[in-house]
């Protein structure tokens, strides 16, 4: 998967890698589609959500620059496998996700595997998680029309946000935000298509 998949697309950043080729991608779907893990594909989880493509997953990772010291917000804990992904690189990762049961199930994978350093919380994560921030490194894995100026806010100076902005229902872009001071840069670097943000401000 990683060699094909990911490295094949470009994605060269070796800590990265090593996360992709560490996490257990098979322990967050159902047992009924294990088989189908490791596949070039998104795949569905519970309340018609979908774990994103391993790709995606990598070149997220990649683009929000994850050093070790950093502390990381994932907003969309769907399955799990991505606050997985940023658990392998950051030295933690605090994941909010807005369905209780996709909560709940993907903080017992993380604990069965030891993901000592991440925690999910249960909630709307387009308001990001303030007790955490301010946040080296924020991934959002659902699709926003508007970026929430909560998740500028808990960026740290330096920070980055990888989120991809656009239209709900077609295909957005996935933007790299680094904020500078009072100051950000808006970078848009790969087509794709995710489920909504739910906003519920
Ligand atoms: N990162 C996930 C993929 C998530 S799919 C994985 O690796 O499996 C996007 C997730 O975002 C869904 O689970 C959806 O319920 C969640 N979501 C959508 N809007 C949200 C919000 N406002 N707050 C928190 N989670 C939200």
């Amino acid at each position: 998967m990683v060699r094909r998949q990911v490295q094949g697309r470009g994605v060269c950043d070796p800590r990265v890698l090593a996360a992709m080729r560490s996490v257990p991608r098979h322990r967050f779907v159902s047992w009924t589609l294990a088989g189908d893990a490791y596949e070039d594909h998104p795949l569905p989880i519970s309340a018609g959500q979908t774990i994103s493509q391993p790709y995606i997953v990598a070149l997220m990772a990649e683009a929000a620059a994850v050093g070790p010291d950093d502390r990381v917000l994932e907003v969309g804990t769907g399955s799990g496998y991505g606050a997985a992904v940023l658990a392998e690189l950051a030295v933690s990762v605090v994941s909010v996700e807005r369905h209780r049961k996709l909560a709940d199930s993907a903080a017992r994978v993380l604990s069965e595997l030891e993901y000592a350093n991440a925690t999910v919380v249960c909630g709307d994560g387009s308001q990001g998680h303030p007790p955490g921030a301010p946040y080296d490194a924020v991934v959002v894995t659902a699709a926003a029309s508007s970026i929430p100026p909560a998740l500028i806010d808990q960026l740290a100076e330096g920070g980055r946000l990888v989120i991809p902005v656009g239209p709900p229902s077609l295909s957005q872009n996935l933007t790299l935000i680094t904020r500078m001071g009072d100051e950000t840069t808006s970078k848009p670097f790969c087509p794709v298509r995710f489920v909504p943000l739910v906003d519920e401000s």
